[in-house]
């Protein structure tokens, strides 16, 4: 712990509980608990509760708006984060992602796909990407309706910087357990659909604060948690 972070002790509980709990769900669900990392999400949080999780020992950080990633990346830049795009993801922010992320989860178009390939070859760098899928019905979900995942898969292979490492999706947001889980199930199915096809794909990122124990047994290999580490958003 750093000497300033007398503040944000409550970092420190909350980080060991929700690692207890993805355990659990883990055991629950018959699966080993290193199989399943959590991905702390910072939105809205300042650099200054962020450099007391790096004192936990994170540094991997979600993050859905590429201008909080550049407030936040100058400050910490000691720190070694490595920033992760989870939010729907403009075509003219793909400069600065090129620069400051170490990956996209939210990739869901082949023209920022092109984006992005375009800056990381300007910046010489490679990044980890996930292709977020639609599996809810709901409108104001974001990501590729799961029809057109094949043919985004294919096209994808063309962009040399971009290393697609698997999928991502939200799900519905239901008080019914069955239809949250039903989400899950199809991101699953979706992946390994197209790893039949030849598609290295074994990263599913799904679960967050209330519904992470239901996306570890379809299988999420990562989790996406915000609330339960840092607290409500204000
Ligand atoms: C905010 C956010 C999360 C984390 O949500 P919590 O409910 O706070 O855990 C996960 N994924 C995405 C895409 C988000 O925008």
């Amino acid at each position: 712990m750093t000497l300033s972070s007398s503040d944000h002790t409550y970092l420190a509980a909350n980080w060991s509980e929700v690692r207890r709990r993805v355990d659990d769900a883990c055991r629950a669900a018959g699966r080993d608990p290193s199989e399943v990392v959590i991905l702390p999400v910072s939105k809205t949080f300042g650099a200054d509760v962020i450099r007391d999780a790096v004192a936990l020992g994170l540094h991997r950080f979600g993050e859905n708006k590429v201008q909080e990633i550049r407030d936040k990346a100058g400050p910490l830049a000691d720190c070694g984060i490595e920033w992760v795009v989870i939010g729907h993801l403009q075509t003219n922010k793909a400069k600065d992602v090129a620069r400051l992320a170490s990956e996209v989860q939210s990739l869901d178009r082949l023209e920022l796909a092109e984006a992005l390939d375009h800056r990381l070859q300007a910046e010489g760098r490679m990044i980890d990407v996930l292709v977020q899928v639609k599996t809810s019905s709901e409108e104001s979900k974001t990501g590729l309706a799961p029809e057109q995942l094949p043919a985004f898969l294919e096209q994808l292979r063309r962009f040399a910087t971009l290393r697609v490492r698997g999928l991502m999706t939200l799900a519905v947001q239901s008080e019914d357990p069955a239809q949250v889980r039903a989400c899950f199930c199809r991101l699953r199915e979706l992946r390994d659909e197209a790893v039949g096809r030849g598609h290295d794909l074994p990263r599913l990122s799904m679960g967050m604060s209330g519904d992470f124990p239901l996306a570890i047994a379809e299988g999420a290999t990562e989790v996406r948690i915000g609330t339960a580490i840092f607290g409500r958003r204000g």
